[in-house]
């Protein structure tokens, strides 16, 4: 078992310049084998919070619980939680395999064969059976990190804590170990706790991922939640590439139909869109994901004719970079889409794809609903698939 509930969690670091509110008010819990991903721009307090959980820092005010036994006051090594760090942290005079025991052979009773057994079995999971006997110099960075991940392993903790684990290696590797972290998390069925920056791993790795900025949790939800159902504008900037666009509208009800105004276009809302901001104030954010922008015939209702700053073509899609007023925007067109600089260009934001987010909070009062997954299944055919093998083991 590995349920984790965190409850209240504060941080505060004080110095002769004043007091550094690391963490703030951290509320959360985690399933058993559950995989969470922390992510954030930098000093918003991942990394504070894992401490906290591992026990490596004493929390300002709040508790952890661990299967609903206070663990807050126990000594890291108590907690049954092994932590793997983004520098390894491995000792550069002992070998992988000592390495690997180590932790073992300090804080169990475990005999030595079992020790030697389950080190054994651990790095051949890895893929580093061959290694054992050599030091973490004479290793690449990948197999020094699998060496610290098979240290985090023999112990069979409740709970796996892992602060950017992946972010020395190289992308290729990054992308291995990134698939091998979590079919190893599968197989173990562990609670994990996962710190990292980049959204990317957020989205593809984890169960739940909990957003941070300035210390609190803005959305803890599914990727797709949070993607397509941002709690409020930070999360819908942060989660996904390239960003969300963000246009700074106004909105006018003096005419026959509701109108969000911008310093350069204007844009008539439907009955339903205005329904969601209705009595909400007058200055809102109107979102819409680069994927979502459509070219459309000049003309079009609703569609603007901003200026090409540059195409960076990727193949199968292109990147369409847009002068509006002087600031610059994402459209995710078709890859065959070049279109020379300085040319002008007609796109629409269709009214079923846009977010509208509160002016002055930031608060999500609109969000482009997800796909209904009961019509993404029928229209792949899954509704109709009874003993047909489609590929999946
Ligand atoms: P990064 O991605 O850059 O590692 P993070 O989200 O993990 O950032 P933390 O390392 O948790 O952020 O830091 C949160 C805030 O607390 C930052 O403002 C940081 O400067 C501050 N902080 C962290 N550790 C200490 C410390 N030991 N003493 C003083 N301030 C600290």
């Amino acid at each position: 078992m590995g349920h984790l509930d965190i409850r209240n969690l504060r941080k505060v670091f004080s110095d002769t310049s004043g007091d550094i509110v690391a963490v703030d008010d951290f509320n959360a819990e985690f399933e058993d084998g559950e995989f969470v991903v922390l992510v954030g721009p930098s000093g918003c307090g991942k990394s504070t919070t894992l401490r906290c959980i591992a026990g490596l820092e004493n929390p300002t005010d709040g508790k952890i619980f661990l299967d609903g036994e206070d663990v807050t006051d126990r000594k890291p090594k108590d907690r049954n939680m092994a932590m793997v760090f983004q520098s390894y942290a491995l000792y550069p005079h002992m070998t992988s395999r000592e390495n690997m025991a180590f932790g073992l052979k300090m804080t169990t009773d475990l005999s030595k064969a079992e020790i030697d057994e389950r080190v054994q079995d651990a790095a051949e999971m890895m893929g580093i059976g061959d290694h054992l006997d050599k030091k973490p110099g004479d290793l690449s960075g990948g197999q020094q990190q699998r060496v610290a991940l098979g240290r985090a392993i023999v112990r069979e903790p409740e709970v796996f804590l892992m602060d950017e684990p992946l972010s020395n290696l190289d992308a290729k590797l990054r992308t291995q170990m990134r698939t091998e972290l979590q079919e190893i998390q599968q197989d173990f069925g562990v609670t994990t706790v996962y710190v990292t920056h980049d959204q990317t791993e957020a989205m593809t790795m984890s169960d739940r991922i909990a957003v941070l900025n300035d210390g609190e949790i803005q959305q803890l939800g599914t990727p797709l939640e949070c993607y397509h159902e941002p709690a409020n504008q930070f999360v819908a900037g942060f989660i996904g590439s390239p960003s969300m666009n963000f246009f700074d509208v106004t909105l006018d009800t003096a005419g026959a139909t509701p109108t969000l105004v911008h310093d350069e276009f204007e844009y008539e809302l439907e009955d339903d869109v205005y329904a969601d901001i209705e009595g909400q104030g007058t200055r809102f954010t109107l979102g819409i994901r680069p994927e979502d922008v459509k070219a459309v015939p000049a003309g079009t209702h609703n569609a603007i004719a901003p200026t090409v700053d540059v195409t960076e073509p990727l193949g199968d899609v292109s990147y369409v970079y847009l002068d509006v007023g002087g600031e610059q925007y994402t459209a995710t067109l078709e890859g065959d889409i070049v279109i020379e600089s300085g040319r002008s260009i007609s796109v629409q934001f269709p009214q079923d794809r846009i977010h509208l987010f509160d002016g002055e909070t930031g608060e999500a009062l609109r969000n482009r609903a997800p796909p209904d997954s009961d019509d993404v299944e029928a229209l792949a055919g899954l509704d109709d698939v009874s003993g047909v093998e489609i590929g999946v083991n």
